[in-house]
């Protein structure tokens, strides 16, 4: 294996300054910008170019053939949302290698999920899991323990076992959130099996912080930016990214186009799963499915009961 040491232009302090950055990896170096690393860890962005170039040697980042490409594509794991009707909406859970968004209004599920996912991710491969553990980035501490006691306990799961397994981060702002998603990284680096990441609510501070078509531009491009620390650990980890959406309510608009309709799709081309989620009646939540790379819209109801998210 190739030791940051080995790069040329890194000797131990830049070796040092690379892995308290996040880039103790070399995957990570590989897929960095030069700009990113000379910001990140104080490098010239001359020399952060010929490290990076020479971390891409290292791990052969290069064109890859078709046939490349479908093998990673083989390592893509799904994770269990506990609603068989979702699960086949979206393929078969939520998908790694990928951002899925969920929007909808206030009480609509979006947290709901999230916690269910922070639980299923742990169970066993023929469970609908990955066998792995969770980060949730929580925005608007909404992260309620005792809510994952009680779906762990559906799952008939040791309760501590399941907490040790989530690794939660409050944060505070968006630069705080955006720094956050970069320390995932470094929890990976450490050795955690990372296979899943939230973050609720993935726009509420951008929102708060970036007011009025003057400061627009700007909330975007720090969204971009964050949007492309979780893309590249989901690619880099085999990772799945879970983020949410708050919209307001259109009633009048749930038939026609809701991409269109509702503004305040920030995600643009990052995510690559939509799924809206609407109150129903008697509990039900109704999920539509509105974008995916490979799946025709659809819809399906699921319910939320003590038991977590069911069908
Ligand atoms: P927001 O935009 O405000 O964050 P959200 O989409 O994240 O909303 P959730 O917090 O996921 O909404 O959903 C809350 C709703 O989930 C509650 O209003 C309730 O209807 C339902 N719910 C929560 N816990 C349970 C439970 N134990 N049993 C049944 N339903 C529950
Ligand atoms: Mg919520």
């Amino acid at each position: 294996m190739v030791e940051l040491e080995d790069l040329p232009n890194v000797g131990s302090k830049t070796a040092q300054k690379l892995r308290e950055a996040g880039f103790g990896d070399m995957m990570r170096l590989a897929t960095a910008t030069a700009k990113e690393l000379s910001v990140k860890a104080d490098i010239g962005e001359g020399v952060a170019e010929k490290i990076i170039e020479a971390a891409r040697k290292a791990e052969r980042i290069d064109f890859e053939t078709a046939l490349d490409v479908m093998e990673r594509r083989k390592d893509v794991g799904r994770i269990t949302t506990g609603s068989k009707a979702l699960d086949e909406l979206i393929g078969g859970g939520i998908e790694t290698q990928a951002i899925t968004e969920v929007f909808g209004e206030y009480g609509s599920g979006k947290s709901q999920l999230a916690h269910e996912l922070v639980v299923t991710v742990q169970l066993p491969e023929d469970k609908g899991g990955l066998n792995g553990e969770a980060v949730f980035i929580d925005t608007e501490n909404t992260f309620r323990p005792e809510r994952v006691e009680q779906i762990a306990n559906a799952f008939e799961l040791n309760i501590e076992e399941v907490m040790e397994r989530i690794y939660i981060a409050r944060a505070f702002n968006s630069s705080h959130q955006i720094l956050m998603a970069e320390k995932v990284n470094e929890l990976i680096q450490e050795g955690k099996d990372i296979r899943l990441v939230i973050v609720d609510s993935l726009t509420s501070h951008f929102r708060a912080e970036y007011v009025g078509r003057e400061s627009l531009a700007t909330r975007q491009q720090k969204l971009n930016q964050h949007l492309h620390t979780l893309q590249n650990i989901a690619n880099t980890y085999n990772a799945a990214i879970f983020v949410t959406n708050q919209v307001q309510a259109r009633p009048d608009a749930f038939f026609g186009s809701p991409t269109k309709a509702i503004g305040g799709h920030v995600l643009g081309h990052a995510a690559t799963y939509r799924i809206w989620l609407k109150k129903g009646l008697a509990g039900k939540r109704i999920a539509r499915l509105v974008d995916s790379p490979h799946l025709p819209e659809g819809e399906c109801v699921f319910k939320i009961t003590n038991d977590g998210i069911v069908d």
